[in-house]
């Protein structure tokens, strides 16, 4: 393992060293337990072997820190909160059938105590960091599963061993052999990761994380239902000899689901928000889309209609585009697009809109503006316009009484006649029909 982290460059050396020391110190333990075994003819238990065994723990959840800080950028609460419900819950479970037992039994030695309750404890913390490394997402190379699948395999280990203890069962030799091959297999499992290829890449970004997904929610719901559970479990029994534990888990596990919903909420609201916003604006220019505008007239013409102000619409398209176009491509047709949309709405006041209706048509609501300012307005909007290209307008004032669309289809209209009348120019759209106006406008105005 130590010659896998040294000829790997990338960003997870230092966990790699982690693991590698507590792989080092677990097996130190097998070789002082064997020695006392079989060379003094002695089994010390707790003895020096155990400081091995459980050196493991640290360096290995240490190890799991460095990957979950390498792999996460910023904090990822979610993954956080998701591990810590799945950390209480099972170390509630850890609490009654391991440490719990080995806290109360009777006729130890401190020391003996001690060790006996620091390795579910220490099972506990792997498992905490390995669920926050496997809720975290991202990438997930060969190595990474295989670390995964070494560190479940000794906790796997570990709750075999305890369970034979709880119930007081001593494994005959082959149980031991058997047990033991599994800590083995575990070993190379985490040597083989050590060495695969994509050991470098164990500590890359993730990315962002996983989707709260169907297992993760069983897993989450099974966690969170652990207290109660094990509650019903010992009423059952007969006799409830955890009440304190389990009443403390449910508030903990409680506070951590109406935590995590609200984070859910949270998420949930802003990314709403980020729709709304894409839906309402053109890619391209960043103005205000269609649908924008079809809410937003609306809204205009009944605050004009409320405060008895003028308001002018004016639809703009530009001129022989399509040439333009086919002279210089699309993309740089795009790039006039967005220079035209931005140098318009530099000219424009905080209240006037101007919207991308479509194609290379825009439109703009010029609230409070007169006729004869509104097409000054357009004028300089004419004179902003970039690299010489022009464009057509018609001009229509909101008579006080007409619908939106009424408003924007004399606008139409008299941009259509902009362009019959030779384009690059200002048509002012004619009164509505009910008080009728000389034919077509009332008003030709060329800019330039
Ligand atoms: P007119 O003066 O009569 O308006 O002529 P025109 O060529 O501007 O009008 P027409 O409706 O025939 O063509 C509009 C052109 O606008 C065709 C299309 O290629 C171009 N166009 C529409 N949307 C985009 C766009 O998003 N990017 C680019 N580059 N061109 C677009
Ligand atoms: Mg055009
Ligand atoms: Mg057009």
């Amino acid at each position: 393992m130590v010659a896998g982290a040294l000829r790997h460059r990338g960003a997870g050396r230092a966990a790699w060293l982690a693991f590698a020391a507590g792989i080092f110190g677990n097996a130190t333990g097998i070789l002082v337990e064997g020695y006392n075994l079989h060379v003094n003819a002695e089994y010390e238990s707790p003895g020096w072997a155990d400081l091995g065994y459980l050196s493991l723990y640290p360096a290995v959840a240490a190890g799991l820190v460095l990957l979950i800080r390498r792999r996460s950028e910023g904090r990822d609460w979610g993954a956080l909160v998701d591990a810590t419900t799945v950390t209480t819950g099972l170390g509630l479970l850890a609490w009654v059938f391991m440490i719990r037992p080995a806290v109360t039994e009777t006729g130890l030695s401190p020391l003996a105590h001690l060790t006996g309750v620091a390795y579910p404890v220490g099972d506990v913390l792997v498992l905490a960091m390995l669920t926050r490394l496997l809720l975290g997402g991202g990438a997930t190379s060969t190595a990474y599963r295989l670390i995964a699948a070494s560190a479940c395999l000794f906790l796997v280990g570990d709750v075999t061993w305890a369970v034979l203890n709880t119930i007081g069962v001593e494994p005959g030799p082959a149980a031991h052999r058997l047990l033991g091959a599994v800590f083995l297999l575990a070993y190379v499992l985490f040597g083989h990761a050590a060495l695969h290829r994509s050991a470098a890449l164990i500590g890359e970004s993730a990315g962002a994380p996983p989707k709260l997904g169907p297992g993760l929610l069983v897993l989450l719901t099974l966690a969170s239902l652990m207290a109660p559970l094990l509650l019903l479990g010992q009423i059952a029994a007969g006799e409830v000899t955890d009440a304190l534990p389990i009443a403390i888990c449910s508030i903990v596990l409680f506070l951590l689901v109406v935590i995590r919903m609200a984070q859910l909420l949270r998420q949930l609201e802003a990314q709403t928000a980020r729709v709304r916003q894409l839906s309402r604006t053109d890619e391209l220019t960043g103005l205000p889309n269609r649908r924008a505008w079809n809410a937003e007239l609306p809204a205009a013409v009944e605050r004009a209609r409320r405060d008895g102000a003028g308001l002018a619409v004016a639809m703009l398209d530009l001129d022989h585009f399509k040439r333009f176009n086919d002279e210089y491509g699309h993309p740089a047709g795009d790039r006039l697009l967005k220079s035209a949309a931005a140098a318009w709405s530099e000219q424009l006041r905080g209240t006037d809109h101007l919207a991308r209706y479509g194609g290379e048509e825009f439109i703009a609501l010029l609230p409070g503006a007169d006729t004869g300012e509104a097409v000054r307005v357009l004028r300089r909007l004419m004179t902003a316009t970039p690299l010489g290209q022009t464009f057509s307008a018609g001009l229509a004032q909101w008579d006080g009484a007409e619908t939106s669309d009424e408003l924007v289809a004399r606008a139409d209209a008299a941009l259509y006649e902009a362009k019959r009348a030779g384009r690059d120019r200002v048509e002012v759209a004619r009164r509505p029909a009910a008080d009728a106006q000389p034919p077509a406008t009332d008003a030709r105005l060329t800019p330039r």
